[in-house]
């Protein structure tokens, strides 16, 4: 079976989130499953860089702008690619969809029209005869590619089925309703019923009611996603689709995420000697200037600091945790006031708390590695990864119940921890009362040296990787072209 993944991100190519770590990791375990996936990206500059690029597979004298070529590309660590050369739109260095100014470029909407109309013309087949069977689109910058294949592939025989997947409902890709016609798309689908959420066009909304099957990246967040609490305005359209809408939990990378084979660890650790993680415990400590006590609670997080990730409750909570001996170290970037306030707190306690605001893939691995416990108090969290990530490295996950994050960790109740499969703390509600009482639970259950190594025991070896839920994938691929007669997988 062939497919053809559409997204705006691919790890390691470029990535602001765990959307790129999906794209860069689900095709490879798909292969495993016999699936054989190409990537369609756009050719950012960080993507040129890195990738070889191939032979052209499709040519548009004039996409939106200018003209633009979908060409084959290579790279380490990267699944099979297709990159959209589109210069026009695409080459600009930093964020894919930020300006320097730090706002969205003001033509996002071609720019991911572009990506989906190149992926509506790649389903169509190229010169190397490469055809896939179905469509995947990835979050709103794929959402348009039901459309376009629709009209580039009028018969429903031909025109391969298309999954989207939801990340998150929050970034619904919104743009004034002019832009429908600039955009070649149908002014008769602007309605509640199709691509219209209150008065503008959404990417997202096209994806949700054009697509032949959606999926969530966890069976919580497509219950979630179906209440006005979570659906932020989709729910309606989600509760109507709720029978072509399933929820699978995201893997992890099991490759780079690997306490055994860590290359930006200090020392390695496996769940059959613990060993190592006391070092990178103590080298962490050292490297973040933070007291060099072997007994004190170390906690860290590694976010983006949003509403979303409800670290201002941290902040709140953050007397609760330091009350009781504990440490914090945290890497983020995001809302300024959070960053401030994080940073305010390591000025003013600068041996119990580490603040490092930035992206540092490397620095997120020794701060998981050498904690014992991580915080993930998101207000919503579609699946999350570094929960997962904590797992992995025994390294204690403390999570809201909400999303994935409630899908992946077992708290540890009386019942759990004595069945030997607690893996967390699960908390909720979720408010600084709620994290507080957490971070209190957390910090007795680590005092207990034999039920906190149990937790972290049962998390490492709680499975985390891609194979189960590419299964899933799989058997959502092989129904959906079941139901098209005439037209074999991989014909
Ligand atoms: P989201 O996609 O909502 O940001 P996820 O938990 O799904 O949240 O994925 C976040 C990914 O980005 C993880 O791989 C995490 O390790 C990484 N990440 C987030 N912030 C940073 C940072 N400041 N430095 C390094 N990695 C980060």
């Amino acid at each position: 079976m062939r497919v053809l993944m559409v997204a705006s991100e691919c790890y390691p190519l470029v990535k602001t989130g765990g959307l790129a770590d999906v794209v860069g990791a689900l095709p490879g375990a798909l292969a495993e499953a016999g699936t054989e996936t190409r990537v369609l990206l756009p050719n950012y500059p960080g993507v040129a860089q890195r990738a070889a690029l191939g032979e052209a597979v499709a040519a548009f004298d004039h996409l939106f702008g200018g003209p633009a070529r979908v060409l084959r590309a290579q790279a380490d660590g990267a699944p099979e690619l297709l990159v959209l050369d589109a210069p026009h739109l695409f080459d600009r260095p930093g964020n894919p969809y930020l300006g320097p100014d730090g706002l969205d470029w003001p033509d996002n909407h071609l720019r991911f029209a572009a990506l989906a109309r190149a992926a509506a013309t790649c389903a169509a087949g190229g010169p190397d005869g490469w055809m896939p069977d179905l469509l995947h689109g990835h979050d709103w910058q794929a959402g348009l590619a039901a459309v376009y294949l629709a009209s580039a592939l009028p018969e429903p025989l031909v025109r391969p089925p298309v999954v989207f997947t939801v990340h998150n409902i929050a970034f619904p890709g919104l743009f004034p309703a002019e832009t429908v016609p600039e955009l070649g798309l149908p002014p008769s689908q602007f309605t509640p019923a199709g691509f219209e959420y209150y008065g503008q066009l959404s990417f997202m909304k096209a994806g949700l009611v054009f697509s032949d099957a959606l999926t969530t990246v966890s069976p919580t967040y497509a219950r979630e996603l179906r209440t006005p609490r979570f659906g932020m305005g989709f729910e309606g359209v989600l509760e109507q689709r709720q029978a072509d809408l399933i929820g699978i939990l995201n893997g992890i990378n099991e490759e780079t995420w690997n306490p055994v084979a860590d290359a930006a660890l200090s020392a390695r650790y496996s769940v059959d000697d613990l060993s190592g993680k006391a070092a990178d415990r103590a080298a962490l400590q050292a490297e973040l200037g933070l007291d060099q006590d072997p007994t004190a609670f170390l906690l860290c997080v590694v976010s983006r600091l949003t509403d979303q990730k409800g670290l201002d409750l941290l902040a709140d909570a953050l007397p609760t945790l330091l009350g009781t001996g504990g440490q914090l170290a945290l890497l983020g970037t995001g809302m300024p006031e959070l960053e401030a306030a994080f940073q305010h707190e390591a000025e003013t306690l600068p041996r119990r708390v580490a603040v490092r605001i930035g992206y540092d893939e490397a620095l997120s691995h020794r701060m998981i590695a050498g904690a014992d416990a991580i915080i993930v108090p998101s207000r919503f969290e579609p699946c999350g990864l570094t929960q997962m990530y904590g797992l992995r490295y025994g390294t204690v996950p403390i999570v809201a119940r909400t999303g994935g994050l409630a899908d992946s960790v077992v708290d540890a109740n009386e019942a759990a921890v004595h069945a030997g499969v607690a893996t967390g703390i699960v908390f909720d509600p979720n408010d600084p009362d709620g994290l507080r009482a957490a971070l209190l639970r957390a910090r007795m259950l680590f005092a207990d040296r034999t039920a906190w190594r149990g937790l972290m025991l049962a998390g490492m070896r709680h499975k985390v990787g891609w194979a189960r839920s590419a299964q899933r994938y799989r058997s959502l691929y092989d129904r959906l072209l079941a139901t098209r007669s005439g037209r074999a997988p991989g014909a």
